[in-house]
């Protein structure tokens, strides 16, 4: 099922009597959600997120614009009616409730044609329990499982009635970072096999690129950027996207275009050719501002540079990480925005860094330009 928001908007009433605004949680959100994929949403806390998951369940009514499952108009269709399958944090299981009761529980409630019959309701639960794969913990209590058991109940609950979309909120923050890590691999196999069109929320953002099809990023109720992760992180649309995603994060330089080169405080570091619509002067491909200096923010992604004696980038060495196969390099430069800058290259490369400087030359791929004003992406190639 594909889903379209189009021009969503939600506004909450501001509890602080001193501010009359509202709040606007999500802000004229469009938004073609294609079928069968895994989405995420992600963000910094309060970005709206979770208002987004609970207006596409219809929890929330949102106060301009309409939602469409396939062809139909949603907005004002109930919950309950929506075929949507909801995954809290918590995971909200009945306690006294054995598995099998708390996966067939949501069948309870089918009337009239729909209604099941007690061994239908167990048939289908078992299929269920056979995805997420708990079908030997049936007669226990949520309280005889662990979190990553309890955590599959509640996908298998809320998979049982075979929704048309799944939505899930934060689903893995209550398990350890092992358990999480085997989770969300977890959710992108059931995911592929039942081929639910699935949108989960999360603030991290390693696990959104790691399992998503496309992810969305979002910040204060506005989308900023949708893509597959790795386009995203390639091909951020502004500062904020860059500095979101990876870790460690995107190292930012304040620097300067000038005559079609790229200057890193005084060292040019590479000669670029703008591209599209980004030459101040006339809008058109040229070299980067031919004569006017411009000041950029400059984005080179951890793996972006190269150790080089003659490299035109040097930065003040402070220490080595050894980590396996790559090696940090951690140092300073004067253009720096932030303490130290973090480059992370093949072990192999790593013999050679000693001393009070390391210098390095840069991958052009892995560098990113910005706007020095509105912090939007400057596109360019390097010549
Ligand atoms: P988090 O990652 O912290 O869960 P989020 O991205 O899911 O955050 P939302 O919970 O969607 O963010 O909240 C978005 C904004 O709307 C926040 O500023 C929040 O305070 C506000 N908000 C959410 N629900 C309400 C409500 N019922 N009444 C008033 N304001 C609300």
């Amino acid at each position: 099922m594909n889903i379209k928001l189009d021009h969503i908007t939600k506004r909450f009433p501001n509890r602080n009597k001193k501010i009359h605004e509202d709040v606007i949680a999500v802000n004229d959100f469009t938004f073609d959600i294609p079928d069968g994929k895994l989405i995420g949403l992600l963000g910094p806390s309060g970005c709206g997120k979770s208002t987004t998951l609970n207006l596409i369940s219809g929890l929330e009514a949102p106060s301009a614009g309409r939602i469409y499952f396939g062809d139909t108009d949603v907005t004002d269709l109930p919950a309950e009616n929506r075929g949507v399958g909801l995954v809290f944090q918590n995971y909200a299981l009945y306690p006294h409730l054995t598995v099998l009761d708390n996966i067939t529980f949501p069948l309870g409630n089918l009337r009239g044609a729909a209604k099941l019959t007690k061994e239908q309701m167990r048939e289908k639960a078992m299929e269920a329990a056979k995805l997420v794969q708990i079908s030997e913990l049936m007669e226990r209590r949520p309280s005889e499982l662990s979190g990553g058991q309890q955590q599959r109940v509640a996908i298998a609950r809320a998979l049982v009635k075979m929704p048309s979309v799944l939505l899930l909120d934060e689903p893995l923050s209550n398990l350890d970072a092992r358990l999480r890590l085997q989770t969300r691999e977890e959710l992108a196999r059931i995911q592929r096999e039942t081929g639910i069109t699935t949108i989960f929320v999360t603030h991290d953002q390693e696990e959104a690129m790691s399992i998503s099809d496309l992810i969305v990023v979002m910040k204060d109720g506005v989308i900023h950027q949708i893509g597959k992760p790795q386009e995203v992180y390639d091909k951020p649309c502004n500062l904020f996207v860059a500095k979101f995603l990876g870790t460690p994060p995107i190292n930012v330089f304040e620097g300067s275009l000038k005559g079609g080169k790229l200057f890193i405080g005084e060292e040019n570091v590479l000669d670029v050719k703008l591209t599209g619509n980004n030459d101040q002067s006339s809008g058109t491909d040229t070299a980067a501002g031919d004569s006017a200096e411009r000041p950029v923010w400059v984005g080179i992604r951890p793996e972006g540079f190269i150790p080089d004696a003659e490299g035109p980038l040097s930065c003040e060495l402070q220490k080595i990480e050894v980590m396996g196969r790559d090696t940090s390099v951690v140092s300073k430069h004067a253009s720096f925005v932030g303490t130290t800058v973090r480059s992370i290259i093949p072990s192999e490369d790593a013999a050679g860094i000693a001393g009070e400087t390391v210098r390095f030359r840069l991958k052009p791929a892995k560098v990113c330009l910005f706007d020095h004003e509105t912090e939007e992406t400057i596109t360019f190639e390097a010549r």
